[in-house]
């Protein structure tokens, strides 16, 4: 098998484990958060569970990266850019952010997702350092447009909700609030829409069956999280606004 082929094979095996992520998360929610459930073993604190579990997605990519052959070509390195200025955010900022009262994770959900992350770490970054091919002209192509600009709506989306939702957790208390203002106005949870329309606007950027597997995986956590924390609020907050969807206003 050449390495084309492994990347394809690898590719594919994400995508069987999003739908069978999907299929489970949609009976057993991930117990993080709010959903945090005794017997899934030891813990960890969520800053330390967050700096963890998502440094391969920093070190690991650029490690990877930088052994492709067009690692300086000028695409490739706009691309990169894009990866990384999500996750320095995720793996060293977001952290810093996070309550100290937030609850904590479970070291079986940090060793899946640093699994995870290693894989798609190198299906993503060898794709586009090595194995894809981008020549500068990429950077004017519709897909790379549209793709790029449905990134940062994503992320602006994303860093919006998470700003709300860090903000009514004041430090050094548990309790959860009612969030509102912004795309709260019509579902539970933006911060995961945001994610989801990154990672959409990642595969069409690279054009790719690795950021297309990515971003499907990223739903396949998210939709069923989004539906398991819209039914919480409602059972947490009698007087929770009937209106709100869950993930998508109007729909779900
Ligand atoms: P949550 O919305 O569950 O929680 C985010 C933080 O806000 C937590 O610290 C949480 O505290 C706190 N919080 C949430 N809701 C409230 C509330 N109503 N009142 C007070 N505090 C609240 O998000 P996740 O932890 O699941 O995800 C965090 C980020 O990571 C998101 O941006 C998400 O998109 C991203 N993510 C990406 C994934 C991917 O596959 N790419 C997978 C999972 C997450 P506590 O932890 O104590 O509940």
């Amino acid at each position: 098998m050449n390495e084309t082929q492994f990347h394809s094979v690898l590719t594919y095996f994400v995508l069987i484990g999003a739908a069978i992520t999907f299929i489970a998360l949609l009976r057993l929610v991930a117990p993080y958060g709010r959903h945090s459930a005794p017997g899934w073993g030891p813990t960890i604190s969520a800053r330390m569970g967050w700096l963890i579990m998502e440094s391969p997605a920093v070190i690991l990519f650029v490690a990877i990266y930088l052994q492709g052959e067009n690692a300086t070509a000028l695409a490739p390195l706009v691309l990169l850019a894009m990866w990384q200025f999500h996750y320095i955010c995720r793996t060293l900022i977001y952290p810093l952010r996070l309550s100290t009262a937030a609850q904590p994770m479970p070291v079986s959900i940090v060793a899946i997702a640093i699994l995870f992350n290693t894989v798609n770490a190198w299906i993503n970054a060898r794709w586009i350092s090595h194995l894809g091919s981008y020549e500068p002209t990429w950077l004017t192509s519709w897909p790379f447009i549209v793709g790029a600009l449905l990134f940062i709506t994503g992320w602006l989306i994303n860093q919006h909700a998470d700003t709300v939702l860090l903000r009514l957790r004041k430090q050094g208390s548990a309790k959860y609030r009612v969030p509102r203002g912004g795309l709260y106005r019509f579902i539970s949870c933006p911060n995961y829409l945001g994610e989801m329309l990154e990672w959409f606007g990642w595969a069409i950027a690279t054009w790719s069956m690795a950021g297309l597997a990515f971003a499907l995986f990223t739903s396949a956590n998210l939709i069923p999280r989004a539906i398991a924390h819209h039914q919480w609020y409602r059972k947490q907050f009698p007087d929770y606004p009937a209106g709100r969807r869950a993930l998508l206003p109007r729909v779900v």
